[in-house]
């Protein structure tokens, strides 16, 4: 892997990302599958490839926080790695 993720690696690894507005501290998960379908499965997606595509969906705000997360449920924890 490179400096960065790709949508499709986000989406393998499980990962989840949510956008938070500044403007209006609204958090909104991103849906990442879609955005894959308007972008690319190779475009990168880090925070600072999304972000200026961004906009929050409430007020519009183009002020943008990306946050990165695994995706991990409890119970997969041990045998993942
Ligand atoms: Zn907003």
């Amino acid at each position: 892997m490179g400096a960065g993720w790709t949508l499709q690696e986000l989406i393998d690894a499980g990962m989840s990302v949510t956008a938070g507005c500044l403007d209006c501290n609204r958090h909104q998960k991103l849906d990442l599958p879609a955005l894959q379908d308007r972008l690319d499965a190779d475009a990168p997606a880090m925070e600072w490839d999304l972000r200026p595509k961004m906009k929050c969906a409430v007020c519009g705000g183009r002020r943008v926080t990306l946050t990165y997360s695994p995706n991990t449920s409890p119970k997969d924890h041990r045998k993942s790695k």
